[in-house]
């Protein structure tokens, strides 16, 4: 007799049946300053990534982390309240802080768990919580970890986020991404700001998107919006994205801060970021500014992606940032979509349910000062071929 298949075989010939089931490729960087890449063997273009400006293999960035590496070695080998948190995260909590024109800024290890660290500072046990309906996976977990009552909003929809708020005693938190990570579009900040200011709710934006790209300084979707910090609390964002690097910060007023380091469980309970990691984020903060064509180059490219795209008759979404999605519909039109393309030496991943609501499969593309004019104009001709069924 066979036997019974386990439940994780079930589970896993499930999501193999809807088409939904996730896989792993393993990626050799072929180059520094290009999106060349081996994606399990195969050469071509990488367009999936985030490292919007290009600085995650930038010479200066590189080289700050492995002299930091030499002097303090890798591990922080304890927590940022025990022994873990040295002169490094200091000086880099204090430039993100100028950066983002904030009091104070607080380092987390990931962008997930400043999220989660904001949930279990800021919010009681059925406290009130609202977000937009596409939200980041970690903003919507901060509100559950928190164990909050939780209400989401119909995506982008300020005027039923004020409705619910109206309905709320002062004191919601509501949590919006800046730049929505799958659609690329922006969230109606002036509006959500005014709404949480009318009704004593604390607002904090998730910008781990904007960050580096938007905002005459590249300080972001507040800076884009012409936001102010007693508008907008608190600011989320993350450095593994348009820094090229890895980790998190949360920025606000000195009481903020203060609250998240007595009481953000993601930020007291964990090893500290790794000391050349802040060394290699101070670089790239350093090279972002100092070499500022490259937002120009990636938001010039995302205009050249659109303008072709259009004329192709490509179905482009509504954003004008980096993130480009091209809406397919079923996971397999996308899924499908994603293997023609690489066979063409493009790589752009299929995203799926649940990573987005269902019947919006599509392809993710992310654009990257370190991409070509080539890259992209190859790109747009392909997908053209592709989507007419050539
Ligand atoms: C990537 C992302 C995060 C998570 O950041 P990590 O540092 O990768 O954990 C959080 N929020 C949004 C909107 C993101 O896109």
């Amino acid at each position: 007799m066979p036997a019974a298949p386990s439940a994780f075989e079930v589970v896993l010939a499930d999501l193999d049946e809807q088409g939904l089931r996730r896989r792993r490729r393993s990626v050799r960087r072929l180059s520094h300053d290009t999106a060349e890449i081996e994606l399990d063997g195969t050469r071509c273009i990488d367009f999936c990534s985030n490292d919007y400006l290009g600085l995650s293999a930038h010479p200066r960035v590189t080289e700050a982390f492995i002299e930091a590496a030499r002097l303090h070695g890798v591990g922080a080998r304890a927590s940022h309240l025990i022994t873990g948190h040295q002169g490094e995260h200091d000086a880099l909590e204090e430039e993100l802080a100028a950066f983002t024109g904030r009091e104070r800024v607080l380092l987390f290890s990931t962008g997930y768990m400043a999220n989660l660290g904001l949930g279990t500072a800021l919010v009681r046990k059925g406290g009130a919580v609202f977000g937009d309906r596409l939200n980041h996976a970690s903003l919507i977990d901060a509100g559950r970890i928190a164990r909050a009552a939780i209400e989401h909003y119909p995506h982008g929809d300020a005027a039923t986020l004020e409705r619910q708020l109206a309905a709320q005693t002062p004191g919601a938190l509501v949590l919006t991404d800046g730049v929505f990570s799958m659609d690329g579009d922006l969230a109606p900040l002036p509006a959500i700001a005014s709404a949480c200011a009318r009704h004593g709710a604390f607002l904090a934006v998730d910008d781990a998107h904007g960050l580096g790209v938007l905002g005459e300084t590249g300080a972001g979707t507040l800076e884009h919006f012409g936001l102010t910090a007693r508008e907008v609390p608190a600011l989320v964002g993350t450095l593994g994205k348009a820094f090229g690097s890895f980790g998190a910060f949360v920025a606000g007023d000195a009481d903020l801060v203060e609250t998240l380091i007595q009481r953000a469980r993601t930020y007291i309970y964990t090893t500290a970021l790794p000391v050349a990691v802040a060394a290699a984020t101070r670089a790239a903060l350093a090279v972002s500014i100092s070499e500022s064509w490259r937002r120009t180059r990636v938001l010039s490219l995302t205009r050249r992606f659109r303008k072709l795209g259009a004329e192709a008759g490509l179905p482009l979404a509504d954003s004008e940032t980096p993130i480009q999605p091209i809406l397919l519909g079923t996971a397999d039109a996308a899924v499908t979509a994603s293997a023609r393309l690489l066979e063409r030496g493009h790589y752009v991943a299929a995203i799926r349910p649940p990573t987005v609501p269902a019947g919006s499969s599509r392809l993710r593309i992310a654009l990257s000062a370190a991409h070509r004019d080539a890259d992209v104009e190859s790109l747009v001709t392909c997908l053209a071929e592709i989507l007419n069924g050539k």
